[in-house]
Parts: C-alpha cells; structure tokens; sequence
C-alpha cells in the first residue's frame, strides 16, 4: 500500500487519500490490473473526492514513443504537450492542437480530445488496449469516436496508440502551435481546474453558464472563471464537496432559465 493524496495527482489539486500505484510498463499495468482500480492520466479531465478512494489508483506514466516516418507510436502515458514537441523536432503535423491541453495521450484516446478543430480520432490508427488481461488492438472504426466520446469501456486500460501524421514545414507547425497557445492564454483562465466542465450541445455551455449571470458564481473555494464560463477554477483550498455543490447551482440555473440539461465532461473518481 503506498497511501496518498489524490490531489497530488489532479489538476484541480483536489482529492483525499487512496493506494496510489505509478505503472511505467505494461506488465505492470497488467498486474495492477488483476485488483479494481481506477485509471488515472495527469488527472486533467476529473474531479477526485475529498474522501478519496477505497479503491486503487493506478497512475499511468508509460512513456514509449517512437517514430516511423509519418507514424508515431505513443505510449499512453505520454503527455500530449510532449507528443507535440517530440512530433514538431521531426516535422510531422496534424497533432497542433493538443499542444495546450494537458492531458495523457491515454485520457486524450478515451475522450476524444480535440481543440481548434483537431482532434485525436484525426490520427489515431490503432489504439493498443488491455481488456480483461488481453490485449486488444482497436482501430478507428472500431474506437467509434464521437465528441469527446470513444467506445473504450470503463476498466479498459489504453497502453498506447499509433499515429499517422504528416510532413509539414517545422516553421509551420511551430508558429500553429505559438498561434494556438497565445489564443489559450487569452481565453481561458490560468488557475487550477480540469478544463470545460460541459461538453457543448447545441451552444457552447459557457454561453448559457454566463446567459444565467454565473460567471464568478463562487462556493467556498470554487469560483467559476470570470474569463471563461465553462471553466471552474480552484482558486485555493477549494474541495470536490465546493466543486460539486457550483456544478449542482450551474446545472439549476441553466435548465432553470432555458430548459436545457448540461452534459458534464469532467468525470467523478473516488468515494462521493
Ligand atoms: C487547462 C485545461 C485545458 C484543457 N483543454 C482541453 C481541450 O482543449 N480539449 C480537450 O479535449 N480537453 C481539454 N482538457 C481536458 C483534459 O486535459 C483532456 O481531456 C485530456 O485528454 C485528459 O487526459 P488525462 O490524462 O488528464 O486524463 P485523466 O483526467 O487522468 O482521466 C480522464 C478519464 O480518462 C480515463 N483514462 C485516462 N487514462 C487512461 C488510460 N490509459 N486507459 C483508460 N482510461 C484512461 C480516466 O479513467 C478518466 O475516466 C483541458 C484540461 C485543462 C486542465
């Protein structure tokens, strides 16, 4: 048992205590697999209890990448802002607009990531995934990715993905990604947070989070960003209990005011 704090562990840096177990290769995954466990990326895209987990955390930090011409084998543990950089030193684009978000290439594959227009199903071949002690190879089609959406079932353990980019001038790519993240920086805010909250329906959810008049709607720690509606921020000290308790207020409002049932992107860990 190695005991931890699961804000440690999640971009929010919120979270209380569970079995933390770091997994660097696949046979290690394989084993910390045979327990129930809970995957955990770079904790980007979710909001951990403040009670924690009775069950095993495992973290995935599987490194490998490798390159084949225009194909990339990433392991899931890569972050995609590492993917990015790695891809630009050899010229290959197609990957520019994850390089702001700060996520895995594992939490990318399962929820589709995508920014600016991108996102992962554009590349992805095959996904390599460890389903009931097999590994399974997935293609595209058979990932059936949606909006941030994929058909990877919960307790699936992605252990990496290949890539088809494509040559393009470095200079190019570079300045995509510079363009990129300059328009982050001025649109969405810096604090701690796992990103949007909602995934976007007919209108971005932000549009109806600001509509209802929440921006900088607060519950103890919990603000939800003045500079962008869709974005709760940790603004020190916040706990899931506060996180939770804005989401619940937000959701209200908005059906509230016009009718419409906010889809949450950010996914529940641990013990609620
Ligand atoms: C500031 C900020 C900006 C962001 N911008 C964007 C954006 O522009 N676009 C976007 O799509 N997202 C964005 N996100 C959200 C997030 O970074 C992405 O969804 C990212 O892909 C999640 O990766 P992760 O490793 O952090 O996943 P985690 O948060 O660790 O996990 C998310 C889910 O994926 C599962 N999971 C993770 N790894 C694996 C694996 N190897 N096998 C099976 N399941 C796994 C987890 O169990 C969990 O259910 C942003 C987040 C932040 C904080």
């Amino acid at each position: 048992m190695s005991m931890a704090l699961l804000s440690s562990y999640t971009s929010f840096g919120i979270g209380g205590e569970a079995d933390i177990v770091a997994i660097h290769d696949p046979e290690e995954a394989a084993d910390a697999l045979k327990d129930d466990c809970i995957i955990l990326g770079r904790g980007t895209n979710v909001l951990a209890s403040d009670r924690g987990s009775e069950r095993k955390v495992i973290v995935n930090r599987l490194g490998t990448l490798t390159f084949d011409g225009e194909y990339v084998y990433a392991g899931s543990g890569v972050m995609l802002i590492t993917l990015c950089a790695a891809c630009a030193e050899r010229c290959l684009g197609g990957i520019e607009w994850a390089c702001g978000v700060p996520g895995s290439v594992g939490g990318a594959v399962l929820m589709n990531a995508g920014a600016y227009g991108g996102c992962i199903a554009d590349s992805l071949v095959y996904a390599d995934v460890l389903r009931g002690g097999s590994l399974v190879r997935l293609s595209r089609e058979e990932c059936r990715f949606t909006y941030r959406q994929s058909s990877i079932a919960d307790g699936d353990f992605i252990l990496g993905a290949m890539l088809r980019l494509k040559f393009s001038p470095q200079a190019e790519i570079l300045s995509r990604m510079r363009a990129l993240q300059y328009n982050r920086g001025k649109t969405q805010p810096k604090g701690r947070s796992a990103g949007s909250v909602y995934l976007k329906g007919d209108k971005p959810a932000g549009w109806y989070i600001e509509q209802a008049g929440l921006k900088g709607a607060r519950e103890g720690g919990a603000e939800v960003s003045c500079k962008h509606a869709n974005f709760i921020v940790n603004t020190g000290g916040a706990t899931a209990k506060d996180v939770l308790k804005l989401m619940e207020r937000i959701e209200a409002e908005v059906f509230k005011r016009f009718g419409v049932i906010l889809k949450r992107e950010i996914r529940l860990i641990g013990d609620f």
